[in-house]
């Protein structure tokens, strides 16, 4: 049987660094599911299809095929065969990852997907609604968390570091407005599963948080 480690948490909480890390030490796939979300998103985006309008975001889900690859032990989303492991990474495009997910044919497009990789592999999945609908029974699942300003923080640096320009309040407000859309929605909302560990990585540097996970698994 394999091992799997749930970590849900918001947006910026951290999860895709410390799990890339857990992943590595444990040799473990590292599968990110929100990866799989911003590609459905991104065809949309770049297909003209409102996000905003459910019926036709639901009519072109049929014509989507998402794929995930390694190369060097790092994940490449496939869209229709199509690398868009870049492009995904744009911040329009979580804004749209985080409408599109509320729907339900959405989700269900990315639901085997992503369980039938966990049933065949050793993996640390991160997401939203990981431990709470994807893997209720798995091994370990941990809900890593962050104050806003931190999270904001973490997400300004990073862009600044990529050499775009961007405002910290605006990134702030993001944050939020995403956090929101992803706990209030209907359908697998955003919210701590009654065996999740909650770590709070608001003070903790990434090695002390891949320790404390590191020493939960045993
Ligand atoms: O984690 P990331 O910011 O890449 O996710 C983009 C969006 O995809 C999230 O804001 C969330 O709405 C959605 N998502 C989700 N369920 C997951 C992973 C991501 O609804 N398991």
């Amino acid at each position: 049987m394999s091992y799997n480690i749930a970590i849900d948490g918001p947006a910026g909480a951290g999860k895709s660094t410390i799990a890339k890390r857990l992943a590595k030490k444990l040799s473990f796939i590292y599968v990110d599911t929100g990866a799989m979300y911003r590609a459905m998103a991104y065809y949309f985006l770049n297909h003209d299809i409102s996000i905003e309008n459910e019926s036709a975001v639901s009519s072109a889900c049929g014509g989507i095929r998402i794929e995930l690859a390694y190369e060097n032990g790092a994940q490449k989303v496939l869209l229709n065969g199509a690398d868009v492991s870049g492009e995904i990474r744009r911040e329009e495009v979580g804004r749209a990852a985080s409408v599109v997910s509320a729907y339900p044919s959405v989700r269900q497009k990315l639901l085997n997907l992503q369980r039938e990789i966990a049933k065949e592999n050793d993996v640390i999945m991160d997401g939203r609604d990981i431990g709470t609908c994807i893997l209720p029974d798995t091994q370990l699942k941990i809900y890593l968390t962050a104050s806003v300003h931190t999270r904001a923080m973490r997400r300004y640096n990073e862009l600044i570091e990529k050499g775009q320009t961007c405002d910290l309040a605006e990134i702030e407000k993001d944050i939020e407005e995403r956090d929101y859309r992803d706990m209030h929605r209907e359908i697998a909302p955003l919210t701590v599963a009654e065996d999740a560990v909650t770590v709070d990585s608001s003070e903790l540097d990434i090695d002390e948080v891949v320790d404390a996970i590191y020493r939960l698994m045993s």
